[in-house]
């Protein structure tokens, strides 16, 4: 199988085109064809020499991971299943606003946390994906939405990225943070680090070096303490929340700025919504600059809980925004096709390719 330059940093591409004997000062002209114009093709590599060219196809591709499935919510958020080059498949989406847009992107096939509330946790961890195809998810749906070469900041639609999709990303923290660094290259894809936010079950030995990284962080934290934490999430035995608001705080002592948290809080009726959990969560992150997200539950066949009533959240959300925290319920999108928080599954993630 040909090799795929998707996914290599800038110095090992360099290293790649002196190991079959190019010059140094092409890196950056391929860097450009691939990055900032999304080509994947390299005979329309048209800045480059033709017997370059010719090499290139020869030995390597540029390919982007192949979507399977692509379906468009009413709401317009978009979910695409792709394939990559073992046949492994995950679920990446769009979701829209006015004017910009953040892609949900994935970074296990399965994911070995098995919350009880997750969908994704229903199915077993298949394998880490690479560097090249969590950087690869992105570049398809700027594909899908021909949004190819790198626009201006102001006028992208597929301006942010979430990295929400299935698997634990600080699981898989050398390819995330190899995928992030290409994503957020001036000379290529070019999303700035304000506009790309990692989430955490709380896999607390990496979060701080999502600081270093420059990168916002999602906790997912839903639940005000370890009793009801540890029936929910079992990853709270190994990180338990002591743990993690203690990482927490060294993030927020790394970044350079002034930067929040975003608390998620999946609200799961007569588990974790009380106004004494609500109470007992403002005291767990004291010390903390945090803005709440809370997340009505999604729920899917065979899921073990029942969604919160309306009025319990927004019980729940008044409590915390009385003492000036920020807790909006968060807009459930593209639900009609299985695309919101928690309900991404892969079609043959527990199947042998
Ligand atoms: N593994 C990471 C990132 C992916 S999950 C994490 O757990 O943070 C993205 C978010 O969706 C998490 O906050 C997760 O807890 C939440 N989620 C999972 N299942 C859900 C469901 N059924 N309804 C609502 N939110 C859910
Ligand atoms: Fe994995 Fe996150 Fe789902 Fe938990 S919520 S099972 S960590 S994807």
């Amino acid at each position: 199988m040909k090799k795929n330059l998707i996914g290599l940093s800038f110095d090992e591409l360099n290293a790649e085109l002196v190991s079959i004997g190019e010059k140094p000062f092409r890196t950056k002209q391929l860097w450009h064809w691939l990055y900032h114009q999304g080509q994947t093709d390299f005979s329309q590599m048209t800045t480059l020499a033709k017997d370059f060219r010719a090499k290139l196809a020869d030995l390597y591709t540029a390919e982007h991971p192949k979507i399977v499935t692509e379906q468009t919510s009413v709401d317009k958020t978009r979910k695409w299943l792709v394939e990559f080059a073992d046949g492994k498949q995950v679920e990446c989406v769009y979701i829209p606003e006015e004017d910009r847009g953040a892609v949900c992107i994935s970074t296990q096939v399965g994911c070995a946390q098995g919350c009880k509330f997750c969908h994704t946790g229903t199915q077993k961890l298949m394998r880490n994906l690479t560097a090249g195809e969590i950087v690869g998810q992105f570049m398809t749906a700027r594909d899908s939405y021909n949004e190819w070469p790198t626009p201006t900041d102001e006028t992208r639609f597929l301006s942010n990225i979430v990295v929400m999709g299935m698997g634990e990303p600080l699981y898989n923290f050398d390819n995330l943070s190899k995928a992030l660094k290409i994503l957020m290259d001036g000379d290529g894809i070019g999303i700035s680090k304000r506009k790309i936010t990692v989430s955490t079950a709380g896999m607390a030995d990496n979060i701080p070096a999502l600081a270093d990284l420059g990168v916002k962080l999602a906790v997912s934290l839903h639940a005000p303490n370890n009793e009801i934490r540890n029936r929910i999430m079992p990853i709270n035995k190994k990180y338990p929340l002591e743990k993690i608001i203690a990482a927490c705080k060294e993030y927020q002592r790394r970044c350079e700025r002034r930067q929040y948290i975003t608390m998620e809080y999946v609200m799961l009726k007569g588990i974790n919504d009380t106004p004494e959990c609500a109470k007992e969560l403002m005291d767990l992150v004291k010390g903390l600059e945090v803005k709440f997200n809370l997340i009505p539950f999604h729920k899917w066949d065979g899921a073990p809980f029942e969604p919160s009533d309306k009025e319990t959240i927004k019980k729940f959300s008044k409590i915390l925004e009385d003492n000036w925290f920020a807790a909006p319920v968060r807009r459930s999108r593209g639900e009609d096709i299985m695309a919101a928080c928690g309900q991404l599954k892969s079609a043959k993630g527990n199947k042998e390719a």
